[in-house]
């Protein structure tokens, strides 16, 4: 994958201060790579390189996030910015009923298929749409249609192969008005690439009915081509948006970002089949995890990131500002929050401040095992003792250590590591949260 790749290129960077442009090439030339295998435009790819390329030479390298991972990390930010971001891609319905979307694309894009998935997805939001064949050329295409209405309990306009589309159009617009419909779904003819007589039938389409959505239907599976296709329907028609369909095979769908750069023009679905209940809402980041084929490095890092609560951090940091001190209720919160996230080994290394805290004690990391001992042994302790470890003489100790199960070697073990981990924490504290979290979020 492309963490394990970039983990390699960053293998020899360690120990050094910031990243320079040349320890970060070889990175790039991996990602770039990567974009191409999933089917990004080259052109997208290029600019996108150079984005990530001024965004990581001169970051600083943290000790305990790898290198590979920041960048993944910045790599895999760009790109759901490139998405989109957290936009909203949700259908534009805000126009007097019944509102016309229409959709359009080349012949076995899945133009027919996202018309009933469109359809469930909107009867399920409780609305009442009207199906209308318009692609009068393909032979059963209207019967098609049908079929999917049928299926759906969703009823489909009785178009006529002998009628011209844009008639169908006029008639199902009216028909709609008069019988209370919310929503029309307009699915047209396409053909093998684009053709000036068909975009000449879809712009006469397109000005008769002024549709809310002209959604342009894209087969994952075609790659790169479908950004030429789609630059030459969004030229000519203007789209609003994208379904991206077939995700569900081999395609990696770096055709929806290359789309989405080149036209401006949001992805809004993703088919994942082709049954009808088969098409997803577009998330950026799902896409984006796809694409790089590293969903597990960055649950990893979101995981971090959420677990490691910042308002404890903070919590913390105001603390040591009034009273200098780190004391024994502060470390077993710390180490709760690294148990959270699950595996220690893991996780250690990419919580900044945590794992290089660890590293500098005595021992390297605790086991899972030791981390409940520690845990007893605090827990067996008295609040007092807690807020000042300097009380805690013999007797407290063999008390402490009966308690907890352990032996006084044990708690010793444990006072002398948290000693270590008081002057840590006191370098630490000059960074500030916003240093300590700045390391995680890369
Ligand atoms: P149209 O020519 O653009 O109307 O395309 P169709 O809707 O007729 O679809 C062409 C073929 O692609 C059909 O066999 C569909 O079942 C299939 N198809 C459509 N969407 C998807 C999808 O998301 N995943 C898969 N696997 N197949 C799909
Ligand atoms: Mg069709």
């Amino acid at each position: 994958t492309l963490s394990d790749k970039l983990d390699l290129v960053f293998k020899k960077l360690r120990g050094q201060g910031v990243m320079t442009e040349d320890n970060v090439k070889d990175a790039l030339r991996e990602v770039r790579l990567a974009l191409l295998e999933a089917d990004v435009n080259f052109k997208v790819v290029k600019d996108f390189v150079e984005k990530v390329r001024s965004r990581a030479v001169g970051t600083e390298v943290l000790q305990s996030l790898a290198p590979g991972q920041q960048v993944i990390k910045i790599v895999h930010d760009e790109l759901v910015l490139l998405m989109g971001g957290s936009e909203d891609n949700s259908l534009d319905l805000a126009a007097k009923p019944p509102v016309a979307i229409m959709l359009v694309g080349l012949q076995g894009a899945g133009k027919t298929t996202s018309c009933g998935k469109l359809a469930k997805h909107l009867k399920g939001q409780r609305k009442k749409p009207l199906l209308v064949p318009a692609d009068v050329y393909r032979p059963a295409a209207i019967e098609q249609l049908k079929v999917l209405g049928r299926q759906l309990d969703i009823e489909v306009f009785n178009s006529l192969a002998t009628q011209k589309p844009l008639d169908i159009c006029r008639e199902a617009h009216r028909y709609a008005t008069l019988n209370g419909f919310d929503v029309i779904i307009f699915d047209t003819a396409g053909r093998h690439q684009i053709d000036d007589y068909l975009m000449e039938e879809l712009e006469g389409i397109r000005d008769e009915l002024a549709p809310r959505e002209i959604l342009f239907v894209a087969d994952a599976m075609t790659g790169q081509e479908a950004v030429n296709v789609a630059q030459g329907f969004n030229e000519r028609l203007g789209i609003t948006g994208v379904i991206l369909t077939k995700l569900d095979g081999d395609a990696k769908g770096g055709a929806a970002l290359s789309i989405k750069a080149v036209t401006g023009k949001p992805v809004k679905f993703v088919g994942l089949g082709e049954k009808l209940d088969a098409l997803d809402v577009f998330h950026a980041d799902r896409l984006v995890s796809r694409i790089l084929g590293m969903g597990d490095v960055l649950t990893l890092i979101e995981k971090a990131q959420a677990t490691f609560d910042e308002k404890e951090t903070e919590r913390l940091q105001q603390k040591m500002k009034k009273s200098g001190q780190f004391d024994l209720e502060d470390f077993r919160n710390q180490l709760q929050q690294i148990k959270k996230m699950g595996s220690l080994e893991s996780i250690m290394n990419l919580i900044p401040g945590m794992g290089k805290a660890m590293k500098q004690m005595q021992g390297a990391q605790p086991s899972e095992k030791e981390l409940k001992r520690i845990e007893a042994i605090i827990d067996s302790m008295t609040p007092k003792e807690r807020a000042n470890h300097t009380i805690i003489n013999g007797s407290r100790r063999l008390r402490i250590a009966k308690g907890s199960g352990t032996s006084i070697q044990e708690v010793n073990q444990l006072l002398k590591r948290f000693t270590e981990a008081q002057k840590v924490v006191k370098q630490l504290q000059k960074m500030g949260p916003k240093g300590l979290m700045k390391g995680m979020k890369g």
